[in-house]
């Protein structure tokens, strides 16, 4: 069995997950931990390979993060302009890889690395129809990246002036220790204002737009001014929905902080108390995390087949139901 140790953390997600359905946040963080593990319980190898399925609009939504994350990271230190095209090639080219991944059903060799269509899996294939219509919307995305202002910006500025670029190998540039409690809460880009003393934390949103509270983009403010040593009234916020073109901004993280920390305070409070072992973060008894009552909630859940709950017909979740 592996040594890597489960690390308690907070994220607003994983705290969505948990409140939604206990139980799909143990299948999550717990009883899917070490099930990449040949000799790992049936339950815990289910539990990993379920854990990675992802709909049409999550794998759009990580194929345009991964490309423009890799092509903010390797961008020039001079300005230049968006390199659309190349980032539409490399999108488009991954989309097909993946879909060929999924359809192929790689994922029962490494499930990481090769998609896992929950439509495939679960509603019997994505039809040809679905897949052209995912492709025009992942281009769709990057136009809005190219023609929004942060997208521009982030290519148009000195490369020096970017201060955080969401890289999935960084992990330290992911969470950050708030009052004793791991915080995950990585920004796509954190870019400097013009002023040069404050920060423009930036998410890009591929599906549709949704009203995000304060206290959620708190959250970003608390970790990005731990990280950077900048006080919360220098931070800004944004998301920008390059999909649809729209663009939220909030200047003011501050009046979000005390919420965001009673949020913090409470998740850990509620899943703490149902582990069997808190110091060593093990949830030894499945029971203390019930499945939710509200079925319908099962039916865009990828572990329904965990939970036997496949009666009711499936539906794709949608882009941000990660964890
Ligand atoms: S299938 Fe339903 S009960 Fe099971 S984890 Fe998913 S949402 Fe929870």
């Amino acid at each position: 069995m592996s040594d890597i140790k489960n690390e308690f953390a907070y994220s607003w997600s994983r705290a969505d997950a948990f409140y939604q359905c206990p139980r799909r946040f143990y299948w999550q963080h717990y009883g899917s931990w070490n099930g990449w593990e040949d000799d790992a319980p049936a339950n815990a190898r289910l539990a990993y390979r379920l854990k990675h399925i992802q709909s049409l609009a999550m794998l759009i939504g990580e194929i345009f993060h991964a490309v423009v994350g890799r092509a903010l990271r390797e961008r020039p230190e001079r300005p230049s302009s968006v390199p659309a095209a190349a980032l539409h090639d490399s999108a488009e080219r991954i989309f097909y890889e993946q879909l060929a991944a999924s359809r192929a059903k790689s994922w029962r060799t490494n499930p990481k690395y090769n998609a896992n269509l929950f439509e495939d899996y679960y509603s019997g294939g994505l039809t040809a129809r679905e897949s052209q219509e995912g492709l025009v919307a992942l281009h769709k995305c990057i136009d809005g990246f190219a023609a929004d202002g942060f997208g521009r910006r982030a290519f148009g500025v000195e490369r020096a002036r970017l201060k955080m670029i969401d890289d999935p190998a960084n992990f330290d540039q992911k969470r950050a220790l708030i009052e004793g409690v791991i915080v995950y809460a990585p920004p796509d880009l954190v870019v400097e204002g013009k002023d040069g003393t404050s920060l423009h934390i930036v998410d890009w949103k591929t599906g549709r737009h949704r009203d995000a509270s304060v206290v959620q983009l708190a959250v970003y403010g608390l970790v990005v001014s731990e990280l950077r040593g900048v006080p919360i009234s220098r931070l800004s916020a944004h998301l920008v929905y390059v999909g649809h073109g729209q663009h939220d901004e909030c200047a003011q993280l501050s009046s979000g902080i005390e919420e965001a920390k009673r949020k913090i305070d409470a998740f850990v409070h509620d899943v703490q108390e149902r582990l069997t072992d808190v110091e060593r973060n093990v949830a030894g008894d499945i029971e203390r995390f019930p499945m939710t009552t509200s079925v319908f909630k099962c039916r865009s859940c990828k572990f329904r087949e965990l939970c036997g709950r496949t009666g009711d017909p499936p539906l794709a979740p949608d882009e941000d139901l990660a964890s």
